[in-house]
C-alpha cells in the first residue's frame, strides 16, 4: 500500500492482516487533518465497532504533525522527532480502540490548504474506493480551523468522484474546533457515544504531547460530549452519558451539483430564523 508522501505511516494493529485487507473490511471510516482529530470527533463509529467482528473503524490522518508545541518532555525535541512521536501516538491510539487501519498520509499543512493539490486527491481517492465504508466521519464544514475545513473539502471531492453505488450511505460532518450544539435540534444528527467511558478517555488520553503542551484536550472532549447530553433537552432525565452532534453531509454527496457553502448558509439561515423568532415573540 503506497501513497504520494515517503513519510507515510500504515498501521494494521491486527499483524495477522494485510493493510489491504484492514482497509476493504472498513464499515467506519473517520478522514481527519491532525493526529487525535479522529479520537475528539468520530467516537461514535470507533465505539459503534470496538468489540464487533461484523464492523470495522478505520482511521486517516492527512498531515504530518509539523508545527506542534513542544514543550516539558518534549521541549528539547526537533520538529522532526515531535512528528515522530505524534505518528506513534496516532498507532497507540489506534491500538487501544481496535482500529482496523490507521494511515497517516504525512502531507505538509500547506499543501492540504491548496484545494487543487492533486497529491492530497489522490491519496483520498484510492482510501475511499478501497474501503468502500458505510458510513463516513469528516470535519464539519464551520469548523474554526483552516486546516479542518481543508481536508472536509478535500474528501467531498474525491467521494463524489466516487462512482454513486460506492459512494457511503451516511456523510456526518464532526465537532472539534468549533461545537455543532448551534444547530437547531430538528438539524442535529445525535450521536450517542456513552460507551465504552474508559476507553473513550484513553483514546484522548495517548496524545501526551498535545496535553502536555498545555491544552486538556482529554478532559475538554469528555465534557462537551456531557454537556451534550445535558444541554440536549430541557425536560426530563438524561437520556445519554455522551452525546456527539454531527451534521449530515450526505446530501453533499447524493446531490454533486449541491454547492457546500451554500448548504452550510442554509444551517445558519434557520439557526437565526430560530433566535429571530424566538425574541420577537418574547422580547
Ligand atoms: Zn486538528
Amino acid at each position: 500500500m503506497r501513497f504520494s508522501q515517503p513519510e507515510a505511516d500504515v498501521f494494521v494493529p491486527d499483524a495477522s492482516l494485510t493493510p489491504e485487507a484492514a482497509l476493504t473490511r472498513t464499515t467506519h471510516l473517520c478522514v481527519a487533518a491532525h493526529q487525535d482529530d479522529i479520537e475528539i470527533m468520530a467516537y461514535h463509529g470507533i465505539a459503534e465497532c470496538f468489540g464487533r467482528t461484523d464492523r470495522w473503524f478505520s482511521g486517516v490522518v492527512v498531515t504530518n504533525g509539523a508545527g506542534s508545541p513542544r514543550t516539558g518532555v518534549y521541549a528539547h525535541y526537533s520538529d522532526a522527532e515531535m512528528q515522530a512521536v505524534r505518528r506513534l501516538e496516532q498507532r497507540k491510539a489506534a491500538y487501544v480502540g481496535d482500529y482496523s487501519i490507521q494511515l497517516q498520509l504525512a502531507h505538509p499543512s500547506a499543501a492540504v490548504k491548496d484545494p487543487r493539490n492533486a497529491a492530497v486527491q489522490v491519496d483520498l481517492a484510492a482510501i475511499f474506493a478501497a474501503a468502500g465504508a458505510e458510513v463516513v466521519y469528516l470535519h464539519q464544514p464551520a469548523d474554526k480551523h483552516d486546516t479542518h475545513v481543508a481536508v472536509m473539502a478535500h474528501c467531498l471531492q474525491a467521494l463524489r468522484a466516487l462512482p454513486a453505488a460506492q459512494r457511503p450511505k451516511q456523510v456526518y460532518g464532526c465537532e472539534v474546533w468549533r461545537d455543532l450544539d448551534w444547530l437547531l435540534d430538528t438539524d442535529k444528527q445525535v450521536l450517542d457515544v456513552s460507551a465504552y467511558p474508559n476507553v473513550a478517555a484513553s483514546l484522548v488520553g495517548v496524545f501526551d504531547s498535545q496535553i502536555a503542551g498545555g491544552k486538556r484536550y482529554d478532559l475538554a472532549s469528555l465534557g462537551r460530549r456531557r454537556a451534550n447530553a445535558t444541554y440536549f433537552a430541557s425536560h426530563g432525565v438524561d437520556l445519554a452519558q455522551g452525546l456527539s452532534y454531527g451534521m449530515d453531509l450526505s446530501p453533499l454527496i447524493t446531490d454533486t451539483s449541491k454547492d457546500v457553502t451554500e448548504y452550510v448558509l442554509e444551517y445558519i439561515q434557520r439557526f437565526s430564523n430560530d433566535v429571530k423568532g424566538r425574541l420577537e415573540r418574547l422580547g
